[in-house]
């Protein structure tokens, strides 16, 4: 089957490289230079089935009705004039209970468990390299009261088969050396030892570059300006190079999904949030030391710093030197 794959995301590459595989004939299309230009060209990189907790927690309307007037919470929210904004929200509202938080975040995580397996397999098959590290992720807190918190929350996902560990602030320590000086501010806490980090953007151009290899087209630089509708499937789809027919059409617009998917008539329940990425080159040194490969991204959550990405440094390198490379990824 013709298959044409509507955007050169990590989704839309690993999209291609699953289809090629079953023997379809593929074409991508991305409208940025190269692919891996969008989201996935600068997250926090965890794959983390241990965080698989949903947003629309039962706290998540009261943390959000304060971001309107503080500005350090964790989600923000801004009120805009786009009604789709809106019609979303309510969605998201709807799915705030304690049952179907439950429910959101045990699907959440089978879905995470089955993708961090089929990435394995196509990192072991493919022999890929994106600064992987497997070392766990810790999450760890200041509070007796958060941790106990934290722990009664992880206890979902571990008796949905989520490998945890409770940790003191001696361990902690042990982990990352570099937080020796912060040991009393820290209650303890949990190492989910199965979760990872990489580097999504090398992944997913090492991937483009092998499905390329095999025959299948990536054409960049190509923006899509429409779909077209026949009677009862996709007629065509419009680009600033020309127009694309196919068999089968899958989209992976990433953020811009919900917007082309109107001009079909299907409405997405998609809205984009803007999150924050920096990605420094660093070394050992007073910071970090165990969390930091030679470019790590930090992920920003409105105005708290959380170490999202990690990887062991070189061992003879120096102080993390300034941030040569801020990007704000557009909302
Ligand atoms: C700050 C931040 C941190 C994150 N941290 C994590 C994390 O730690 N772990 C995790 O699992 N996820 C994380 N995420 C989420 C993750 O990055 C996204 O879920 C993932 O990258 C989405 O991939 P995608 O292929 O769907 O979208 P994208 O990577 O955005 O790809 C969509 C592609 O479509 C192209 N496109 C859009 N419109 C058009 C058009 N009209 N014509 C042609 N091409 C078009 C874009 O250029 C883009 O390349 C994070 C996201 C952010 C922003």
């Amino acid at each position: 089957m013709r298959v044409l794959i509507l955007g050169g995301g990590v989704v839309g590459i690993t999209t291609a490289y699953q289809l090629q595989k079953d023997g379809h004939t593929v074409t991508v299309l991305e409208q940025a230079p190269q692919v891996a230009e969008g989201a996935s060209w600068a997250n926090a990189g965890m794959i983390a089935p241990g965080h698989s907790f949903v947003w629309s927690s039962p706290a998540a309307p009261k943390i959000l009705l304060k971001s309107l007037f503080l500005k350090d919470q964790a989600l923000r929210f801004k009120l805009s004039a786009d009604p789709h904004l809106y019609s979303w929200s309510l969605r998201f509202l709807m799915q705030c209970t304690a049952a179907k938080a439950r429910r959101n975040t045990l699907l959440k995580h089978r879905l995470a468990v089955h993708s961090q397996s089929v990435l394995q397999t196509v990192v072991r098959e493919e022999a890929i390299q994106y600064d992987r590290t497997s070392a766990g992720i810790l999450y760890f807190h200041r509070s007796r009261e958060a941790l106990d918190k934290g722990v009664a929350n992880m206890r979902l996902l571990e008796a949905d088969g989520q490998e945890i560990r409770i940790v003191d602030a001696q361990e902690i320590v042990h982990h990352e050396p570099a937080l020796a000086a912060s040991r009393g501010s820290i209650a303890g806490g949990i190492l989910c030892p199965t979760d990872e980090t990489g580097d999504a953007a090398k992944f997913t151009r090492a991937l483009a570059a092998i499905v390329e290899t095999r025959g299948s087209k990536i054409l960049t630089g190509t923006r899509i300006v429409g779909i077209e509708r026949g009677n009862e499937a996709i007629a065509r789809v419009v680009t600033d190079k020309g127009e694309f027919v196919a068999d089968t059409y899958v989209l992976c617009l990433g953020a811009e999904s919900p917007i082309l998917a109107r001009k079909i008539g299907l409405g997405l329940p998609i809205y984009p949030v803007k999150g924050y990425s920096l990605t420094i080159p660093s070394s050992t040194g007073p910071w970090l030391q165990n969390s930091l490969s030679s470019t790590s991204t930090i992920s920003l959550p409105s105005r708290r710093w959380a170490i999202a990405s990690a990887s062991p440094p070189p061992r003879n390198s120096q102080a993390m030197t300034a941030a040569t490379s801020l990007r704000i990824l557009p909302s």
